[in-house]
């Protein structure tokens, strides 16, 4: 066996206690020699209706106690190949969104100084941006993967350009993406216009609304986007209200007729082989999360994700 760090085992000591980091992993205050940092950011100032995701990294963490090792289902044994901890929580000015947007950027580019793969805990939708300029900053621009109710691709909000649903038409923009390589997952509802979403559909974008993937399995469209990316790096950023609320009902902007939580893991099980430099997970408001079961499987799907990252073997 190798001495890469583990997660705290439940027979160690009981899981309803020791370290609120992710899976209990050790907290890292340095990078190098980790593959994987985990990355809390307690964000819900660039939210439109409901907040609460400032207390999404507390909660996430808090839910993932319970997670073991080995992935069951696909035998993936993440923490045999990676080394992996939890850095904490960005230090977010609560008081600024654009101060915010800043630090996070920042942050991200001197976590990036390292070989790293930061798995991002939000925090609203907003956080994805300033990640992704970090992102691209290092990598160049990277295909995407984008699980969410919403496309995001708002021009403004209020006037505003920066909020949780300007991410991706800023990113479009800035250049920071490849367009033609990036995918949105389970976008529906309803809209400022009956052309909300075709727009980002003429830059590229290839969408999958949610009507189209009601009662399917994920495994093909998962298939399809893995062969459609090939090896051009790759970022994913999985809003958890692309799940339906009767699944992840604690979240800022829900709406009906989502995935199910099955389709989540299909799809991102189907993502192995992708070359996945960072991930994030948005949009848990645990105050709308009264079981705890949005941010139970908030957690589950960055385990998930965790399970597909370059480099994990399975059993
Ligand atoms: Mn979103
Ligand atoms: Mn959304």
């Amino acid at each position: 066996m190798t001495s890469k760090n583990q997660p705290l085992s439940g027979n160690e000591l009981a899981r309803f206690s020791g370290p609120n980091t992710f899976m209990r992993l050790p907290q890292a205050t340095r990078l190098d020699g980790l593959d994987v940092a985990v990355v809390g950011v307690p964000m819900d100032i660039g939210t439109s209706w409901r907040s609460g995701t400032r207390f999404g990294p507390k909660q996430v963490r808090a839910e993932s106690a319970m997670i073991r090792p080995f992935n069951m289902g696909t035998g993936a044994a993440p923490f045999d190949s990676l080394q992996v901890a939890d850095i904490g929580d960005l230090a977010i000015n609560t008081f600024s969104l654009s101060d915010s947007l800043s630090i996070i950027e920042d942050s991200y580019k001197a976590i990036l100084e390292n070989d790293v793969i930061p798995m991002g805990i939000g925090g609203d939708h907003s956080i994805t941006l300033p990640i992704l300029r970090a992102m691209a900053d290092k990598h160049g621009p990277l295909a995407l993967v984008h699980v969410d109710a919403h496309a995001d691709v708002n021009d403004d909000m209020f006037g505003e350009k920066e909020t949780h649903g300007t991410v991706f038409r800023r990113a479009y923009e800035e250049g920071l993406i490849v367009p033609k390589k990036t995918f949105q997952i389970g976008i529906r509802g309803s809209g400022y216009a009956a052309t909300d979403f075709t727009e980002a559909r003429g830059w590229g974008f290839r969408q999958y609304p949610a009507e189209t993937l009601w009662h399917k399995s994920l495994t093909a469209i998962g298939d399809e986007i893995r062969d459609e990316i090939g090896t051009t790096k790759t970022y994913v950023t999985y809003d958890i209200d692309s799940l339906d609320p009767a699944y992840a009902p604690g979240t800022g902007t829900p709406e009906i007729g989502g995935l199910t939580t099955p389709q989540a893991l299909q799809l991102i099980r189907a993502l192995k082989g992708l070359n996945i430099v960072g991930c994030d997970l948005v949009e848990v408001s645990p105050p709308y999360d009264p079981s705890g079961n949005t941010a139970l499987t908030g957690a589950n799907l960055l385990y998930d994700l965790l399970c597909v990252l370059p480099g994990v073997e399975s059993r």
